[in-house]
């Protein structure tokens, strides 16, 4: 023992520290270290730098350092040098197979920098009594670590006051508020959803909604606020909005690039999980119910009609301009109601205002006459299967193992079950897709029942969802409606229903013509209902 040794070779392993400026970290660990080989005189073979994400793995598994630690290199080496333990294994269990498994067999030494263990000096005979401190700290550390960030969710799932999410419903525990599912509205938004992906536009959903007397956000917060309910509408922009927030789905957010742009999700710091309350709806409903809002996008317009069912369907016939609605006092103090083009006071010059109940008469009419008698039917989307949805789920699966690999202190047989997650998510990705098949299913209802038991709201939705517009200019220039690119005439007329594309009348001194849009799609032949 007497001789000089011959200098000992190291390996050092290090670990990038996950969700911490990593570079700062690291940089600190590489000083200590050098500072520490070049102190004790040992020759620094191999440096190796495993990102965070392999901390999960035992050492010999992970991507960098790992291949120093097989048979192939045993003779190159003689220290495992680590920063600190905890970096190094992944708990005591790992630390201590590591030690009997490979180290003792091998004869190789664990240092432990900034821990100050050296497994190659006198103090080795200490070992098995550090190892039980090591243990016991460990498990401590990790107790500890659970604690607190249970305690972070927590107090980022707190309810702060005032607004919160339609379907959530403030409570107390303890002294702080956090929010619930509300025991009745929550499943409103369920149903919203799920009328959404089988094929019900948002606007009707919005008019349903109002009808069934469900208050919307601002009257739940009245209420619960004991301040006066108003009785608002619901309007088809407030339909999208909730079935497309976070908020919905229950991650807590917050808007960190101010209040125009999206706010983003809140992570624990700590777990690198988003904080979430419990969903209204789940994972799987989520990814139909995108896909049914992006497909039926160009519906949502988001007009309320407030009793003018033309709006965004009655257009100038002159220059394409919408018609808007306005209104005036006549000579003898009654209200006059008129629909306008929006220029006609600029550079519209030969429009007029249109008497809106002639107007009104003059569409309903018509459509009444051509429409009335076919049988109205409600589109159903049979769902495809572009296997989003199970491969969200599998995506989740991974991201769960991940995490509870993390912060559970490992997982038995983790690459073995990431591998078969991952392998089950190649394989269902290279399948072929099927597109949704849209069916329309009967109603019992004609059109003309339909239509006198629904209110201007829902006429308005429905006459927007089908495409029905409506161009209007004086009778005299009848040949000069703009028909803003839609060809309507060079289509064959629907010779199943016997419906027109189109219709040409008249409203007082205006001609008026109306397209029918998809309306023929919606409808069917009546024959059962009006035999
Ligand atoms: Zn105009």
């Amino acid at each position: 023992m007497g001789d000089e040794p011959a200098p000992l070779r190291a390996i050092v392993a290090k670990r990038l520290s996950r969700l911490t400026d990593a570079t700062t970290h690291l940089t600190t660990e590489s000083e200590t270290i050098e500072e520490y080989c070049r102190r004790k005189n040992i020759v620094v073979v191999a440096e190796t730098e495993d990102l965070d994400v392999s901390g999960g793995k035992p050492i010999r598994e992970r991507p960098k350092v790992g291949p120093w630690l097989t048979l192939d290199h045993l003779h190159e080496w003689d220290l495992l040098v680590l920063y600190k333990l905890d970096r190094g294994f992944r708990n005591h269990l790992d630390f201590t197979n590591f030690y009997h498994e490979f180290c003792e067999v091998h004869s190789k030494k664990i240092v432990s920098v900034s821990e100050d263990i050296d497994m190659s000096t006198q103090m080795g005979r200490f070992i098995a009594g550090i190892l039980v401190q090591f243990a016991e700290w460990e498990l401590e550390r990790m107790r500890q670590r659970r604690g607190d960030a249970a305690k972070v969710l927590r107090e980022e799932a707190r309810w702060g006051g005032g607004p919160f999410p339609f379907g959530y419903i403030p409570y107390k525990e303890g002294a702080f508020w956090y929010l619930k599912p509300h025991p009745m509205y929550a499943k409103e938004v369920v149903w919203m959803a799920e009328s959404v992906v089988a094929g019900k536009p948002p606007g009707v959903v919005a008019w349903s909604l109002t009808q069934r007397g469900i208050p919307t956000a601002r009257d739940v917060q009245n209420d619960f606020f004991g301040r006066p309910m108003k009785k608002y509408k619901w309007t088809t922009t407030q339909v999208k909005h909730i079935l497309r927030s976070d908020l919905t789905r229950g991650y807590v957010v917050h808007h960190a690039n101010g209040p125009k742009k999206p706010p983003i999700r809140v992570i624990d710091p700590d777990s690198g999980e988003f904080i979430r309350r419990a969903p209204l709806i789940d994972d799987d409903l989520w990814v139909k119910l995108q896909a049914a809002l992006d497909s039926c996008t160009k519906k949502l317009s988001g007009i309320r009609a407030k009793g003018s069912v033309l709006l965004e369907v009655g257009f100038c016939g002159y220059c394409g301009a919408p018609l808007y609605r306005a209104g005036s006092k006549d000579r003898q103090g009654r209200d006059y109601p008129y629909y306008l083009c929006k220029y006609a006071k600029t550079t519209c010059k030969p429009s007029r205002s249109i008497d809106k109940d002639g107007l009104e008469d003059a569409v309903f009419g018509n459509l009444l006459s051509a429409v009335g008698d076919c049988e109205l039917t409600e589109k159903r989307v049979i769902a495809g299967d572009d296997h989003s949805a199970i491969l969200m789920k599998i995506g989740h699966q991974i991201t769960d193992l991940t995490a509870q690999n993390f912060t559970r202190g490992g997982v038995s047989d983790f690459h073995a079950k990431m591998a078969v997650l991952q392998a089950e998510y190649e394989r269902i990705s290279a399948m072929p897709k099927e597109p949704p098949v849209i069916r329309r299913v009967s109603t019992g209802k004609t059109f003309r029942s339909w239509w006198e038991s629904a209110d201007d709201d829902l006429r308005h939705a429905y006459l927007k969802d089908a495409d029905v517009t409506v161009r209007v200019v004086l009778a005299e220039h009848a040949d000069k409606i703009m028909l803003s690119g839609r060809s309507t005439t060079d289509k064959a007329e629907n010779p199943a229903l016997d419906i027109p594309l189109s219709i040409l009348t008249e409203a007082g001194k205006f001609a008026v013509h109306i397209d029918l849009g998809t309306l023929a799609e919606q409808l069917q032949h009546a024959s059962a209902v009006t035999a």
